[in-house]
C-alpha cells in the first residue's frame, strides 16, 4: 500500500504533537500547512484529496518542512509569510512574527488619522513593516516614515513596502529618534520590546527564534518605552497622539508614564483576549 497524504499528515501530527507538546488540533494544523507548502497546494485542496498517493518527492519535501518545526522552528519563519491585517508579510529571523494583537494598534491609529489629511506618521521599530505598510496602505494622503535600528530588519520592511505598494512609506535605519533630528509628526506607534530580560517566556516556544532585541527590553521590560514616551515629547506636533503596544501587565506603569510625561488623555485598551495591550495619550502643549 503506498502512503497517502492522510496518512502523512496523521504521521505528522503525532509527531509535531510530542516532539511540541501542542494540543492535538494545533499539531494537525501545523502538519495541514506544512503539507500544503510541500505541496504548493491551499488547505482548501486537501479536504478532497485526502486519499491521494504520497510521491517520494511529495513526502521528502514535507518531511524537510517537518524536520525544521520538530526542532521548533516558528511556522511563519518555515513560511516565509505571515498575514497581517489582511496583508502577506514577508518574515525571516531578522524580525519579529507580527501577531494578531498589533491589529488592535493599527485599529487605534487608524482611528486618530483623518484619510482627507496628509498627516505625519512615526512607526518605531518597524521590525517586518507590517505596522507602518499597513497605516500607509489605509492612509494614501499620509506620510510615514518607519525606523528599526537593524539594517536586516529594514531590508525586509522594504521589500513588503515594494510589494504590497506602500509609495508613501520612508524606511530609515535609526536607533529610536535618533536619526530624526527636529521632525515633528502627528502620530508615533510603535510595538517595542517590551518584555523582562528575565521572563522565562523568552526561552519556549515560536520566540525562541525570534531576535531577542525585538522582544527583550531591560529588567522590568520598560527600558524601551521609557525612552519612546520621552523621546516623543520632542517630536509629536501640537495635538499629535503617542500609541504603543506592551505587555498584558504593563498598561497600569504605561499610564503612569505617559501621564509623568504631560500626556493627556491617557487611555489603555483591550485586546480580544481581554488583555490591556496599547496605550496612548495626546500631546496637547
Ligand atoms: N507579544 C509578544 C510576545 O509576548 C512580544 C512582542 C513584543 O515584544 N513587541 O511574545
Amino acid at each position: 500500500m503506498p502512503a497517502t497524504l492522510d496518512t502523512s499528515l496523521r504521521q505528522g501530527t503525532d509527531a509535531l504533537g510530542a516532539a511540541l507538546n501542542l494540543d492535538p488540533r494545533e499539531s494537525r494544523l501545523d502538519a495541514q500547512i506544512l503539507l500544503c507548502h510541500a505541496l504548493q497546494q491551499p488547505r482548501s485542496w486537501l479536504a478532497a484529496h485526502d486519499r491521494d498517493p504520497f510521491l517520494p518527492e511529495q513526502a521528502a519535501a514535507f518531511s524537510a518542512l517537518l524536520q525544521r518545526r520538530l526542532q521548533g522552528e516558528p511556522i511563519a519563519y518555515i513560511l516565509g509569510e505571515r498575514e497581517f491585517y489582511s496583508l502577506a508579510f514577508k518574515v525571516t529571523p531578522a524580525v519579529l512574527i507580527p501577531r494578531p494583537e498589533t491589529e488592535l494598534l493599527v485599529e487605534l491609529a487608524l482611528e486618530r488619522l483623518p484619510a482627507d489629511d496628509s498627516v505625519r506618521v512615526l512607526d518605531l521599530g518597524t521590525g517586518s513593516g507590517a505596522v507602518a505598510v499597513t497605516l500607509a496602505l489605509h492612509r494614501p494622503l499620509a506620510k510615514v516614515i518607519a525606523v528599526d535600528q537593524s539594517s536586516t530588519a529594514l531590508e525586509v520592511a522594504r521589500e513588503n513596502s515594494q510589494r504590497l505598494g506602500a509609495g508613501n512609506l520612508s524606511l530609515i535605519q535609526s536607533d529610536w529618534y535618533s536619526a530624526l533630528n527636529g521632525e515633528k509628526f502627528n502620530l508615533i506607534v510603535s510595538n517595542p520590546p517590551y518584555i523582562a530580560a528575565a521572563d522565562p517566556h523568552l526561552t519556549q516556544g515560536d520566540v525562541r527564534f525570534e531576535p531577542a532585541s525585538a522582544l527583550a527590553s531591560g529588567e522590568d521590560g520598560l527600558d524601551d518605552i521609557r525612552t519612546i514616551i520621552q523621546g516623543a515629547t520632542a517630536h509629536l506636533k501640537s495635538n499629535g497622539w503617542l500609541l504603543f503596544e506592551h505587555g498584558y501587565d504593563q498598561a497600569a506603569a504605561c499610564r503612569k508614564l505617559l501621564a509623568q510625561a504631560g500626556f493627556k488623555q491617557v487611555t489603555s485598551c483591550a485586546d480580544l483576549a481581554g488583555i490591556e495591550r496599547v496605550s496612548y495619550g495626546l500631546w496637547a502643549s
